[in-house]
């Protein structure tokens, strides 16, 4: 079966859900060229070879497509289905029914075979689906522990094969050594966790309580100034995994590391097992940010922070989606002084510039400095610093509420945080922070399209973008 549409599941070990996948899944035939005749479910929602096995054992061409065994002409279908031998008197009565069916078939030749999954109406695949019918096999044996677990679990955080991997952990369905053992599959004697080589591996022992585990564990906690005692099950520190913290980002962040982390240290021992190779914690470490990084980037919010400036200071994890990123919705008073900032790069050359536009909507002052080709976020942010420093120097300018708008939205957000951002521009960000200690009411955002604004602005009052000019009108 072409299990394409469910790609990366890790249900080739996972047999239980492996058959569930199968049984719930269907051929929707189009012209025929994708699906195939013996093996996939696209007559009566089984795969032929299941309702004919007689007939599947004798087939010459098993992997053969639906389209490859009929002929379509003028007549018809006609149905060429090739035998190692001939048809014996036993295998009629299997033929004859076959037949019967094959008669009904109909083909879409304008659309292609399509895998489809029953117990979701659309036929499309989704986790919650998957799980609704994992859960039915197996509700009577679901723990009141693991029931409450259900919808903290199965949220889209982290892509579905770790959600299905821990749903199957948090069960002991996962093969840890001492479950192989128990199987008899793995001699009791070789039963020694890989991470820590001294306690026999089982999942509480595997993710929480082994010291390699801890290690990782103690790592996320310090990073938090948090201290965390285990239960001693799996499904219990699931259960009782929270941040108290009004940032919604957040909260989220935190419920994913638990999988993630885990996912992360299951990973580990399959490399030591089957690979025989061994990281180093800190290794490890990193890779879990990444991964996280990488899953966050699925999620609504528009995580401003790439991967290298979260390895580089993971507390950015702790990011707010504030009002402010929808200027428009929620502008509480609107400053008096508005700089519009924008910033370009031609070939060898870079350019800040910038307008201050008064309460009543007129150009006050007109900027345009020249700067070497720079990363657009960082010449955004020169831009502002160019802006701030000359309203600093005009009394009557610098006693008003200034507002920063640019088109780029994470640096109204570095400005308008007390850190974060790139390291090689703290030095100015850093400056346009302190300015509210010095009394200037700065505030910061973003818009779409300013940029041109600025150039076009510019350009109107005969500036060249590379000219080095402050005009005040
Ligand atoms: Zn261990």
């Amino acid at each position: 079966m072409d299990l394409a549409i469910f790609s990366g599941a890790p249900f080739a070990v996972e047999a239980g859900s492996g058959k569930l996948l199968k049984s719930g899944s269907r051929m929707q035939l189009g012209n025929g060229e994708r699906a195939l005749f013996w093996h996939d479910p696209w007559l009566n929602n089984s795969a032929l070879k299941t309702q004919f096995p007689r007939l599947f054992s004798i087939a010459r061409l098993p992997l053969a497509s639906v389209a490859a065994m009929a002929q379509i002409n003028d007549r018809g279908c006609q149905w060429n289905i090739p035998w190692i031998r001939t048809l014996r008197i036993r295998d009629l009565e299997e033929w004859d029914r076959l037949y019967q069916l094959l008669l009904q078939v109909r083909f879409q030749e304008d659309k292609e075979d399509k895998m489809m999954w029953e117990p979701n109406k659309s036929g499309s695949y989704s986790v919650r689906s998957f799980y609704t019918e994992l859960s039915k096999g197996s509700g009577s044996s679901l723990n009141p522990c693991l029931q409450q677990i259900i919808p903290k679990l199965w949220k889209n955080l982290v892509p579905y094969k770790i959600e299905v991997f821990f749903w199957l952990a948090l069960q002991g369905r996962i093969n840890t050594k001492k479950k192989l053992a128990l199987l008899k599959i793995l001699p009791m004697e070789e039963i020694i966790c890989s991470l820590c080589k001294s306690d026999p591996e089982d999942t509480s022992h595997l993710f929480l309580h082994c010291p390699f585990a801890h290690e990782i564990w103690g790592w996320w906690w310090k990073m938090w100034d948090i201290s965390w005692v285990w239960p001693s099950n799996l499904d219990q520190a699931f259960e009782q995994w929270a941040f108290p913290s009004s940032n919604k980002f957040f909260r989220k962040i935190w419920s994913s590391i638990f999988l993630v982390i885990v996912w992360s240290i299951w990973k580990e021992r399959n490399c030591r097992i089957f690979n025989g190779q061994m990281n180093h914690p800190e290794y490890i470490q990193n890779l879990i940010l990444v991964r996280l990084c990488w899953w966050v980037r699925a999620w609504k919010e528009p995580f401003p922070f790439s991967v290298e400036e979260v390895i580089r200071n993971p507390k950015s994890l702790f990011w707010k989606m504030e009002a402010r990123n929808h200027p428009r919705k929620t502008r509480p008073s609107q400053p008096s002084l508005t700089w519009f900032v924008g910033a370009s790069s031609l070939m060898q050359r870079g350019s800040l510039g910038g307008y201050l536009l008064s309460g009543d909507n007129r150009v006050i002052c007109l900027f345009s400095t020249p700067c070497s080709p720079l990363p657009l976020n960082s010449a955004i942010v020169a831009a502002t610093h160019r802006a701030l420093q000359i309203s600093l120097n005009i009394a009557s300018i610098k006693s008003q509420p200034i507002r920063v708008v640019s088109s780029a939205w994470q640096v109204s957000q570095w400005c308008s945080s007390p850190e974060g951002g790139p390291s090689n521009l703290s030095f100015i960000l850093n400056f346009i922070r302190s300015l509210h200690k010095k009394g200037m009411a700065t505030s910061f955002g973003f818009l779409n399209g300013c940029g041109k604004k600025v150039d076009r602005m510019l350009s109107a009052k005969g500036l060249s973008r590379f000219s080095d000019v402050v005009v005040w009108l």
